[in-house]
């Protein structure tokens, strides 16, 4: 009826995906501090021509919007229940809450720290890169090793709670974000191969893929001592991989030694 192919449905389901173990479950209730399963941006519900939830929102690492730098809501600020879009009794419009008919759009603004954020970011581009590398099982080995890693450092953290991040509501995973922002971070980028380990600093100390996409193109500029080149510029950050950027790196680089590159990046 929808005139979408099988297998085209099939790639837009999540059940196979390499992330699968982060998504957040689905309860019958949760109580104040538990997950639920999915989380929102109010600004992203306003600016959309039809509110939709984003498959990101499913995901227990991820606690922000990153076009609108606030943190995701996992409840409905008028009653407090989880959002469940799939449960409407009309139909209406997705960004109405389904016990009190509240509008999402309309929900307060959260606040995340910029540190926070930017791991978060951090993690997400490691997922991004390591995935983009092949689709190979070494790939996806090493992105279920980098989930694996982030589920175990919820638990150690918070002996207290004893819960892993998929069990924590978003408030929760927000503080424990902003927690771990101000630690040691080698639990993620420690890897037995130097150059992933590397790749992964990188990423981390620019607060990000794109962020380090950036410091790049201005050490661009400044090596070559003319304007960005129109390229970087259109395609924007988030249109060059980590392979192109390397690649790029090496040939703007030329005989620097590797320790100054590194600083410079
Ligand atoms: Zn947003
Ligand atoms: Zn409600």
């Amino acid at each position: 009826r929808t005139e979408i192919s099988p297998e085209a449905l099939t790639t837009m389901a999540m059940s196979d995906w390499v992330l699968a173990p982060l998504l957040l479950p689905l309860r019958e209730n949760a109580n104040r501090n538990r997950s639920t399963w999915l989380q929102y941006c109010p600004l992203c519900l306003g600016e959309d021509e039809s509110p939709y939830f984003r498959r990101q929102w499913r995901l227990a690492s991820r606690i922000s919007c990153f076009v609108h730098g606030c943190g995701l809501r996992d409840r409905c600020p008028a009653c407090r229940s989880a959002i469940a879009v799939f449960d409407q009794r009309d139909l209406v419009p997705q960004h109405f809450c389904v016990r009190c008919g509240f509008d999402l759009r309309t929900a307060r603004k959260v606040s995340v720290k910029g540190g926070a954020r930017r791991l978060e970011r951090a993690i997400a581009d490691i997922f991004r890169v390591e995935l983009a590398r092949s689709p190979t099982t070494e790939s996806s080995t090493a992105v279920r090793d980098v989930v694996s890693r982030v589920l175990r450092a919820s638990a150690a953290t918070d002996d207290s709670l004893a819960m892993s991040l998929t069990s924590l509501a978003s408030m929760a995973r927000i503080r424990w974000f902003e927690q771990l922002a101000g630690e040691p971070l080698d639990w993620l980028v420690a890897d037995k191969d130097a150059a992933v380990t590397h790749r992964r600093w990188s990423i981390l100390a620019a607060g990000g893929q794109d962020r380090l996409v950036a410091c790049f193109a201005d050490f661009l500029d400044k090596c070559q001592a003319r304007p960005r080149s129109r390229r970087l510029i259109r395609r924007g950050a988030g249109g060059i991989g980590l392979a192109d950027l390397l690649a790029a790196y090496r040939r703007v680089a030329g005989d620097r030694s590797s320790s100054k590159l590194h600083r410079d990046l």
